[in-house]
């Protein structure tokens, strides 16, 4: 009975998704959905991001978290679209959570929305919200052995993004080994090795963020 209940979940979640994903379509809409365990760099990763892409890309953020403003308030002193969800306990985003939060973004005048997941590294990648790309970020005080304990992240992921690396000398984290395991679940998965403190490395994942704005774009 269980097993049935949650596929029922998962189902209405994937139409409401696909709903959700039509209308970024239409709106020419590049949609990432950003997960991570708590506190392994989301929030800071995109205000790097929205420095780093501003004038190039017009830029808005839906960020989810159990309670609180506090990221919402970071974002907006950016000066961009951002609305904050709240889940009041649920442990991730959802497809209907983000339909929701979608009237109080004017659509139109984006390139490229960020969702910010809430930090949590199990549940977020099980249901979708019509994103184009789930993107995670490990942190490397999170230690090597993430890939192998919650690999269905590392499987739906099209980046990882290794934060912190700055602290590499201080933790026990090792990074080819994160990065094999990662690649033996996921092939496909793009690897950058980051600091959101030195900077190290941003570049990359801006200009990948970047071509993806421009290549969608061109299809639409
Ligand atoms: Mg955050
Ligand atoms: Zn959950």
């Amino acid at each position: 009975m269980k097993i049935t209940v949650v596929k029922n979940i998962l189902e209405a979640n994937d139409r409401i998704a696909e709903d959700n994903r039509r209308l970024f379509e239409e709106s020419g809409l590049l949609v990432i959905n950003l997960m991570s365990s708590p506190g392994a760099g989301k929030t800071s990763l995109l205000e790097h991001t929205i420095d780093a892409l501003s004038g190039r890309l017009r830029i808005g953020v839906i960020e989810g978290d159990i309670q609180s403003s506090a990221d919402a308030e970071r974002i907006s002193r950016k000066g961009i679209q951002v609305v904050q969800i709240n889940t009041d306990g649920a442990c991730h985003l959802d497809g209907n959570m983000v339909r929701h939060a979608l009237p109080a973004l004017t659509l139109s005048d984006l390139d490229l929305l960020i969702v910010e997941n809430v930090g949590n590294l199990v549940c977020p990648a099980e249901f979708k919200m019509g994103e184009d790309h789930k993107v995670m970020i490990l942190s490397v005080t999170e230690g090597d052995d993430k890939p192998e304990k919650y690999p269905l992240m590392f499987r739906e992921s099209s980046i990882l993004l290794i934060n912190k690396i700055d602290l590499l000398p201080y933790v026990d984290c090792n990074v080819d080994k994160v990065k094999e395991v990662s690649l033996a679940l996921n092939p496909d998965l793009k690897i950058f090795e980051i600091s959101c403190k030195t900077g190290e490395g941003l570049d990359s994942w801006t200009q990948w963020l970047d071509e993806q704005v421009r290549t969608r774009s061109r299809h639409t």
